[in-house]
Formats: C-alpha cells, sequence, structure tokens
C-alpha cells in the first residue's frame, strides 16, 4: 500500500472509531518519518485518535514502529528509569549512582526539560565540562567499566520526536494511547531489560488524578512487559516539588548533599531509596534495602557519582560546591499558619521566568539560576518569615509574584500526603 493510501484509510476509519492494523500504523509511521505523510494528514489522524482512543493492540503497534523508526541500543543486563516529568526531579541523580554502586548497571538516555518539568541533561550540564555526548562505542564501554552512563537521546525513535512536535502544536498531547507509546518507544530504543516508570501525580504533572496516573502505569509496564523489558512502575507525589531545589545547578548540589549522607527533605530521600531499591529488586538483587543502606553509608554511592561525572568528561571536583547564582532573593510569608502547598506548577513556572529552563524554545539556560523552598507542607510558618529563595537575575519580580501565588496557607495544622502514592 502506498503512504497516500494508507494514511487516507487510516483517517477514515479511525474517524469512525474502527481499530487501525499494524501494518496501516507501521506504512503511516514510516511515511511521516520519511516525510512523505504530510503534517496536515498525520495530524488529522492523531486528533482522530485523540478523540477516538486506541485499543492495546492498536498501541502496542503503534510504540513498536516508533521505536524501531531510527537507531537502536541493546542493554539486557541494564536498568533504567523513566520519570514522567516533575520539579525539582531528581531522582537519576540520585538512585542511580546508588543502583550502579550496588553492581547494578546503568545505561540512560535522557532528555532536556519540558515546559515548567526540568530534564536530567541540562543538569548534568551545570557540571563544569560535563559532556552528555559520548560517540554509541563510547557509551557502551562506559556502561561496562563505570556502570553508569547518561547520554541525550539523539536519532533513538526519531517518529515519536516528530510526532510529538505535530501533537504539542495541534493540541493532541494529553491522550493515554499517545503518551504510553510515546514514552514507551524512547525506552525500547535505548534497549534496558529492567525498567521502573515513575509516574508522577498531581498539579505539576501530565496526570492529575490517582486513577489517571494508575492507567498510564498499567499502560507503561504492559507495553514494556510485551517488547520483552521487565519493568514496574511507582506513582509518586508531585502536587509539591521533590526535596527543596527546583533548578539546575541547585538540584545537582541537592542531590550530592543526599549520597554524601548530609540532611535532605524526606520526600526526596525516600523517593531517591525506593527506586534504588526497586531498580536492584528488577534485577533480582538479594536484600535490596540492605545494599542501598549500605551503598550510601559506606560512600560508595557518592564516590560512584564523582567516578561516573569523571568519565564523561566533568569536574568531580567542582561537585562538593557547584556555584550557583550569587543574586538571591528572599520570599517572605505574606502570613502565619501551616503550609499547605508550594504548588509545583507556581514553582516550576518560577523557575522558569528566573531561567533555569527555556520559556522558548532556544533560550540560554542559567544554570545557576532557580528556586529554593525553605519551608515544606505541614511546616509552620510566622507572617514574614522567609519560605523561599530565588536565584538568578532575570524577571525576578514576576518569579516572585509566581512563588507567592503557588503557597498557600492554612489556620489549621496540615499532614503532608506522602511521596509514594502507589506502585505496581
Ligand atoms: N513524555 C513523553 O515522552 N511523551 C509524551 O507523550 C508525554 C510525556
Amino acid at each position: 500500500m502506498s503512504f497516500g493510501n494508507a494514511i487516507l484509510d487510516a483517517i477514515e476509519t479511525k474517524k469512525f472509531g474502527g481499530a487501525l492494523s499494524e501494518k496501516g500504523i507501521r506504512t503511516v509511521v514510516e511515511g511521516y518519518t520519511s516525510g512523505e505523510v504530510p503534517d496536515y494528514q498525520m495530524s488529522a489522524l492523531l486528533m482522530a485518535i485523540f478523540i477516538r482512543g486506541m485499543d492495546y493492540d492498536e498501541t502496542l503497534a503503534l510504540t513498536r514502529a516508533m521505536a524501531e523508526s531510527g537507531d537502536t541500543y541493546s542493554f539486557p543486563e541494564c536498568v533504567d528509569k523513566h520519570s514522567t516529568g516533575g520539579v525539582g526531579d531528581k531522582v537519576s541523580l540520585t538512585a542511580l549512582p546508588i543502583a550502579a554502586a550496588c553492581g547494578v548497571p546503568v545505561a540512560k538516555l535522557s532528555g532536556r526539560g519540558l515546559g515548567t518539568t526540568g530534564g536530567t541533561i541540562d543538569k548534568l550540564e551545570a557540571i563544569p565540562n560535563f559532556s552528555v555526548d559520548l560517540s554509541r562505542a563510547k557509551f557502551e564501554s562506559q556502561v561496562s567499566e563505570v556502570g553508569l552512563a547518561i547520554i541525550e537521546a539523539g536519532d533513538l525513535a526519531p517518529a515519536d520526536k516528530a510526532i510529538y512536535a505535530l501533537r504539542d502544536a495541534t493540541g493532541a498531547v494529553d491522550s493515554l494511547p499517545l503518551i504510553g507509546s510515546s514514552i514507551v518507544s524512547k525506552k525500547a530504543a535505548t534497549g534496558a531489560g529492567h525498567l521502573l516508570y515513575d509516574v508522577k501525580c498531581g498539579f505539576g504533572a501530565f496526570m492529575k488524578t490517582l486513577e489517571e496516573a494508575r492507567e498510564l502505569a498499567g499502560l507503561l509496564v504492559r507495553l514494556s512487559n510485551s517488547l520483552g523489558i521487565r519493568a514496574s512502575a511507582l506513582i509518586t507525589d508531585m502536587d509539591n516539588p521533590l526535596g527543596s531545589a527546583i533548578g539546575n545547578a541547585l538540584e545537582v548540589r541537592e542531590s550530592v548533599r543526599f549520597l554524601r549522607g548530609e540532611q535532605v527533605p524526606e520526600d526526596l530521600a525516600n523517593e531517591a531509596r525506593l527506586v534504588a531499591i526497586r531498580l536492584l529488586e528488577l534485577k533480582g538483587i538479594p536484600e535490596p534495602e540492605h545494599a542501598v543502606e549500605n551503598a550510601l553509608s559506606s560512600g560508595a554511592a557518592y564516590e560512584k557519582l564523582r567516578e561516573f561525572v569523571r568519565a564523561q568528561g566533568g569536574d568531580a571536583d567542582a561537585l562538593d560546591d557547584l556555584p550557583v547564582s550569587s543574586e538571591t532573593r528572599d520570599i517572605l510569608a505574606p502570613r502565619g499558619g501551616y503550609v499547605v502547598r508550594f504548588g509545583a506548577l507556581g514553582i516550576g513556572r518560577a523557575a522558569l521566568a528566573l531561567g533555569a529552563g527555556r520559556e522558548k524554545k532556544g533560550d540560554a539556560i542559567d544554570y545557576g539560576a532557580g528556586v529554593e523552598l525553605l519551608v515544606k507542607t505541614g511546616n509552620e510558618v510566622e507572617q514574614g518569615q522567609p519560605v523561599a529563595r530565588l536565584y538568578g537575575a532575570r524577571q525576578v519580580d514576576r518569579a516572585e509574584r509566581l512563588a507567592l501565588d503557588a503557597l498557600e496557607i492554612s489556620d489549621e495544622p496540615i499532614e503532608a500526603r506522602p511521596a509514594i502514592l502507589d506502585s505496581l
């Protein structure tokens, strides 16, 4: 069948709620990636999918077709984790060195920040001279020698990259089968044999409710299993940022503090430990809790982070005191009471305004910019008490307004909701 016939056929079928064939899906994906199916036809199909949905077999066929649309890697012995995107989410920077220090190799391809959500690649680039661009041979040898390598997802799953950009521009992002196939196609192309999904749930995440998050987590695990990947999932809170640091260098600093055994907020410490434990479980490591505690208390996890940074050209000594912006402003509590939330979406927007991310494509990041939360949910505050510190010189007044709008204070004592909401 020609590309032209395949896309028209697919639009007609999906418009009336019919099921697309595996062959039809593959032909359309191939045609779109090679430029022979135009944007206007692909966006018509994506909107029909958005409205009518796709059954499991169609979603799996789309995942496979996108995964196989470009280069693929194979690391059957390795673990990987994927977060659906959060604010202050430094779980990769903390849990992966622990897993690697426990002898579980990690091969990871990561992305940059997207909207208000941060990206591991941007965070790593806050470390002087760190390179996220390794050759295939260097990536593979580092995985076997150091046990941890992280690079930017380059030519992997190019069909997803093109389709994602089109969905973004046509209001077709928040569709469960499209999100599930997009995420799993990239993970399948990366080729790790064991995967943990961290599905974020709350105001600052794609999935706003626990039901939606459970549905996505179930789909990600099922699609991965169908592609021969051993997978499990956690559902974690994203009403509030994770930990207290939001912004690239600030987040690396907080990760270093945790790995060196210094005090960090409990939500981060618990989540980093649990993700590491679950990664070890996926590999069948006995007594994973004990192994994780040992890697932290012996300093092996921090040493693994330093080794990984050195292997990718970074200055490991700079980790001990990574510079952040010297321009700071404290945000003061407008009234006394108990902190209900410091909303992740608002804090993410404040960090973005300060230059921690890109407000539009191509914007230059200020790696030292961001927000440090000085209080967390449940803390009692007095009027005028500093509750957050802004770092950076860009749009500081706007960032202050966004941070203040994100802060909710109640007269009644509040109990923080747990960082881990569910697991499967
Ligand atoms: N992350 C992805 O990689 N794809 C989506 O569609 C949504 C979030």
